[in-house]
């Protein structure tokens, strides 16, 4: 398929694909999804080879959320019956974080909900990132917090944050849809600041919201702009008692064409396969694992994943290996200069020249967005987080 050639070289040498290309992959028939799977695993293979790296959530503080985000069951309003609870104490944080730790991940991802954080909650948030530091040695970790004011990114930097998420979620175009109380530039004005300060980038998007593949295709490509060094791909978990509950999109093919997609457009990123994943991929999970290098291990901030023991062993079974500490998740190009070893320029040691990241503006397109296709809404799937943070029970890990 000369589609898949062309978008196997393009991944190869880290340049962007067209427009065109990235809605033809969205495009694709059943018939060749394991010729899109095997075309965007072998740009998965150059630059993580066969290493998936974990991560592990820990929500800080659950629902009460005054911000109004549809697809959120922490939002106002949500009549989603999740765990509420406010800030751990960094202590309570650090033993949840141990868990996912021993489990295998490499990253910790303390999560709140809210629209920001207070000055005393990026203190408090301090507080918990040394308490985990101290207890776990060369575990990263990646804040998400909200919105961010001027100066927080640095003082997070400066407590030890390695990392800050903020999700773009979905296009431009769109995102007055999914929420009204911030916007599309809120999102990116605060990725810009955590860049800024040193803090790697974490940004993704959910998909499955009800959007048209011209709007994926828009988000992945403004994501690609951004570049963040990881991009978490959700697939909406439509939550009882949100306003998306109803919008059941995905199908398990579907979910990993996109999967593609975002592999094609961010050849060399973190590619994380993250909230929805059992959800709506359900048997084909394994498959994803040759797009994605990067997964969630266990549970979810307010729903239940699959035990963590099953992720390890689908891993295993599916020929991939946890990445360990002593791995460097991105390729070498990718990292600040100062960790970049001597003899390294460009992609390494692999081959083909290297367009920089994000440096192709993306065409225009008129491409007429195919219709999501339809499948059976299985809320017997969606399990509300009941154990871990917040809990008396031990942390799926
Ligand atoms: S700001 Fe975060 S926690 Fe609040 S509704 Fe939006 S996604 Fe949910």
């Amino acid at each position: 398929m000369d589609l898949l050639n062309t978008l196997v070289d393009k991944g190869l040498r880290r340049e962007l694909p067209t427009r065109e290309e990235a809605l033809a992959v969205l495009a694709t028939s059943d018939d060749e999804l394991l010729d899109v799977v095997a075309a965007a695993g072998k740009v998965r293979r150059q630059w993580f080879g066969r290493r998936v790296k974990l991560n592990y959530l820990v929500n800080l503080k659950s629902g009460l959320c005054p911000e109004d985000c549809s697809y959120c069951s922490q939002r106002l309003g949500s009549k989603a019956e999740i765990l509420k609870y406010t800030w751990l104490k960094p202590d309570e944080a650090s033993e949840a974080a141990a868990a996912g730790v021993a489990g295998g991940a490499k990253r910790v991802c303390l999560v709140a909900s809210g629209r920001g954080p207070t000055d005393r909650d990026v203190d408090r948030v301090g507080k918990t990132i040394e308490a985990i530091k101290e207890q776990n040695e060369g575990v990263e970790v990646c804040a998400c917090l909200g919105l961010l004011s001027d100066g927080q990114a640095e003082r997070l930097r400066s407590a030890g944050a390695d990392a800050y998420n903020h999700n773009l979620n979905t296009s431009e175009a769109t995102y007055g849809d999914i929420t009204t109380t911030h916007t599309y530039a809120d999102r990116v004005e605060t990725v810009h600041q955590a860049q800024a300060a040193g803090l790697s980038a974490c940004s993704g998007l959910i998909a499955g919201m009800g959007e048209s593949d011209a709007d994926l295709v828009d988000v992945v490509f403004s994501l690609r702009e951004l570049d963040p060094d990881s991009v978490p791909v959700n697939f909406l978990i439509p939550f009882e008692g949100t306003p998306l509950a109803k919008e059941w999109h995905l199908t398990p093919q579907r979910a990993l064409r996109i999967l593609a997609m975002v592999r094609f457009v961010c050849p060399d990123v973190e590619v994380r396969l993250a909230g929805g994943r059992e959800v709506h991929l359900r048997t084909l999970q394994p498959l994803a694992l040759h797009l994605a290098n990067s997964i969630f291990l266990g549970d979810y901030l307010t729903s239940e994943g699959q035990a963590g023991q099953a992720d390890l062993d689908m891993i295993k079974d599916a020929g991939f290996e946890v990445e360990g500490t002593d791995n460097v998740t991105l390729p070498e190009h990718r990292l600040p200069k100062d960790r970049q070893s001597d003899e390294a320029s460009g992609c390494g040691s692999h081959q083909g020249g290297c367009a920089p990241c994000g440096s192709e503006a993306a065409p225009e397109s008129d491409a007429v967005a195919e219709e999501p296709a339809s499948s059976d809404a299985r809320t017997d799937l969606v399990a509300v987080r009941r154990r871990g943070a917040g809990t008396d029970l031990a942390p799926n890990a």
